[in-house]
């Protein structure tokens, strides 16, 4: 009777006063509106910064080392589903702010090959995507797939980097992206190969391609 009584105040506060969800990073702290808890906010080390590669602007939200560059690892590798909606809208609110991009008009998430998704149960550039549109309303295009199941880019120099991912996306019959502005996506930008090889192709059916990644890779073969 007692154990009821104590179960049924127990739902009672649950429904009065809902605890915040833990933080998908650290599973421990409550999680804040940024995405995370507030310390593994301060150690991912966010610093947004816009930079340029292959002639291509893009947005990172900080650098790939410490903290950062295990969490992202988790995501992809752990099925970090949590980790990946997490980041994505840590990425969602510095991009409503970036006025460089107030005009973007599709946001574009670079796709894996259906092998790849298969193995890995989701594509985290999706996943960042879906979450940035959460924050920030804008249309995802899905109109692009990936057509060559490439090995992954760690590893290899640049330009082995560079023949990796040539040819490797095609944009479906029926899709056109001429005069938009698109937002490619993705989780780490390292050699930039794989943003550019996307970048040539939205420019082939008359789109101007931007990105955005998480993280920023230091380029010792760039
Ligand atoms: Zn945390």
């Amino acid at each position: 009777m007692v154990r009821e009584m104590l179960d049924w105040i127990r739902a009672l506060d649950d429904l009065l006063f809902p605890k915040a969800p833990s933080c998908p990073l650290c599973g421990t702290r409550p999680s804040l509106p940024i995405g995370s808890c507030r310390k593994c906010f301060e150690s991912l080390a966010v610093l947004w910064q816009i930079s340029t590669i292959h002639g291509l602007p893009y947005g990172s939200l900080f650098a790939y080392q410490g903290f950062a560059r295990d969490v992202i690892h988790r995501m992809k590798y752990q099925s970090g589903y949590d980790a990946a909606a997490a980041l994505g809208t840590m990425l969602g609110l510095a991009l409503r702010e970036e006025p460089s991009f107030s005009d973007i008009d599709v946001i574009i998430p670079v796709p894996l090959h259906s092998e790849r998704l298969q193995q890995r149960g989701f594509n985290q550039s999706a996943v960042l995507a879906d979450n940035i549109t959460r924050q920030w309303k804008r249309p995802i295009f899905t109109g692009i797939i990936r057509i060559k199941n490439t090995p992954s880019q760690s590893g290899l120099h640049s330009l082995a980097r560079r023949e990796n991912v040539r040819g490797a996306f095609a944009i479906l019959p029926g899709y056109n992206l001429q005069g938009k502005k698109c937002l490619i996506i993705d989780d780490v930008i390292t050699s930039g190969w794989t943003f550019q090889s996307m970048a040539q192709l939205i420019k082939g059916y008359g789109g101007m391609p931007v990105g955005a990644f998480l993280a920023r890779a230091e380029r010792d073969y760039s």
